[in-house]
This record gives structure tokens, C-alpha cells and sequence, in this order.
């Protein structure tokens, strides 16, 4: 089975703020991101529209306050560290 686009639905605007991802980059929030299925091959990632570079796929989970409120969403997002550039979150949409 391949992984087009059409099986994923983009949610925004999360995250709003370079810090979200910050965390998630820490490994903060890794009990919530460690839940998030592996995707495999991932879509190719875009590119960075500062540097052109290309972006990295990460796993972004909300934060924990979310998640106790039932409002947590996780999934992928592609992300420039340098440039301090993201994406929308894309959550899968299971079949
Ligand atoms: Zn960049």
C-alpha cells in the first residue's frame, strides 16, 4: 500500500508557535509522539521556502493539557530548524 496524499487531511493552524515544536524536538512530549504510527516511505518533504533546503518530517504532538482535555492531536508535520519554518500538522486518516 503506497501513502498518497489522499491519506492525509491537514489540520490548521497547529502548531502556532516555533516553540510547540521546540519541545517536541526535546523529547518532551515523546509519550504521545512515540504513539503516532511510522509511516513508511514518507511523502517526499518540501521544501523549505526560506532556504530551499529540504524540510524534515517530524512527529509533533500537542501538549499534555490537550491530551487531559481530549483536544490532543498528533501527527506528522515537515519542519527547516534553521530557518525556524513548518508546516500545517497533517494527521492520517485511517481508511
Ligand atoms: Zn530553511
Amino acid at each position: 500500500m503506497s501513502l498518497g496524499e489522499r491519506w492525509w487531511v491537514t489540520i490548521e493552524p497547529i502548531p502556532e508557535d516555533w516553540r510547540e515544536i521546540e519541545a517536541v524536538l526535546r523529547g518532551e512530549r515523546q509519550e504521545y509522539t512515540s504513539q503516532i504510527p511510522p509511516l513508511d516511505p514518507l511523502p517526499p518533504a518540501p521544501e523549505c521556502p526560506k532556504c530551499k533546503e529540504p524540510m524534515e518530517w517530524i512527529r509533533y504532538a500537542t501538549d499534555s493539557e490537550s491530551w487531559r482535555n481530549l483536544r490532543g492531536r498528533g501527527g506528522y508535520l515537515a519542519v527547516c530548524v534553521p530557518c525556524q519554518v513548518w508546516t500545517p500538522l497533517r494527521v492520517m486518516v485511517m481508511g
